[in-house]
């Protein structure tokens, strides 16, 4: 059973309905209005390991990507991060890589000021289970629903880097240290796109985290929104290092590779200029790389020729 199969038919829509829930199950994170000047926006993730990371890696790295990963659900929103909670589950309580977890955690914690209000600590295999709250005004969140025939494609950042990292901890043989080192950390340290996602509150009209692999997850953006996507592999923003990395595999590293932790967006062709000119103030780059049309299905192409994506994503079940 794949987890979207397994959410929809023991969890999604099971629970009471309330007239406060914006936005449930299904998005990015939930939205509740319970007040006429703000949005709640929620979300929940768990990181475990040998799941979402290798046993082995800095426990700095992992304190980072358990609040990361959170923050970019809510980035995915337009929302403004505020308070977190954290459920941890070691194996041992070791001081020196609790020391350096919450190092990393607060670290990111503190640049986006985002309070730890609570949570929990549990013996077990090692996991960080982090749920945070944010806000937004009324209506202001890009939900995944909202892409329409001829907006944009867009997407932040350099897919593909991530993953290449990922394979770089194990096997770095004639790999630049240089290069290792920029998709090492990429893969360890993502950097959750909050400006830039709040930045687009009033531009896209659809928008999520890549976290799956960005061709399963523009699939996700479509099927919610009941469109389909027409895209240009060639448009891809492949990074040089993740080029000098894996060569001719640099393509499939960016469509299903995982754990980018970029924005895709949908935007509409009249949005443009303003997108460049708000975009131009981002350390991060971000590039159009299709359109949005009727027909259901993601279809790529490169070079004026069919891209068929390989079925290798990653998958937790
Ligand atoms: P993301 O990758 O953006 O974190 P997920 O794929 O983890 O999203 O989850 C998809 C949707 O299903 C989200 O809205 C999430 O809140 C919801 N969800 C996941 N697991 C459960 C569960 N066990 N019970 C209820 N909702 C869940
Ligand atoms: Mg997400």
């Amino acid at each position: 059973m794949d987890e979207r199969t397994l959410i929809s038919t023991y969890f999604a829509g099971r629970s009471t309905g309330r007239s406060d829930v914006v936005l449930g199950i299904g998005d990015d994170a939930a939205v509740l209005r319970f007040e006429p000047d703000w949005d709640l926006v929620v979300a929940t993730d768990t990181i475990a390991e040998g799941t979402h990371f290798p046993a082995g890696i800095p426990a700095r790295a992992v304190g980072h990507r358990a609040l990361a990963v959170n923050l970019s659900d809510l980035a995915a929103m337009a929302a403004e991060p505020l308070w977190c909670s954290l459920a941890l589950s070691l194996p041992a309580a070791d001081p020196m890589w609790l020391e350096e977890f919450a190092a990393g955690f607060f670290a990111l914690a503190d640049r986006f000021g985002t309070a730890l209000i609570g949570g929990d600590t549990v013996r077990g295999p090692l996991s960080a289970t982090v749920t945070v709250q944010g806000r937004v005004r009324p209506g202001a969140a890009v939900p995944r629903t909202g892409a329409r025939a001829g907006d944009g494609i867009w997407v932040t950042g350099n897919p593909g880097d991530a993953v290449a990292g990922r394979y770089l901890l194990d096997a770095a043989a004639g790999v630049p240290e240089s290069v290792r080192a920029t998709l090492l950390q990429r893969f360890l340290y993502p950097e959750p796109r909050v400006r830039e996602g709040r930045a687009l509150a009033a531009l896209a009209t659809a928008m999520l985290d890549v976290s799956d692999g960005l061709h399963d997850d523009i699939g996700k953006l479509m099927t919610a929104s009941g469109s389909g996507a027409e895209l240009d592999a060639g448009l891809l923003p492949l990074s040089a290092e993740l080029r000098a990395a894996v060569a001719e595999r640099a393509i499939e590293c960016a469509l299903t590779g995982g754990d980018d932790y970029e924005l895709c967006f949908t935007a509409p062709a009249q949005a443009t200029a303003r997108l460049q000119e708000v975009a131009a103030a981002w350390t991060v780059p971000v590039t159009r790389i299709g359109t949005v049309v009727r027909e259901p299905g993601i279809r790529w192409q490169h070079a004026g020729r069919v891209l068929t994506v390989p079925g290798s994503t990653f998958r937790h079940f």
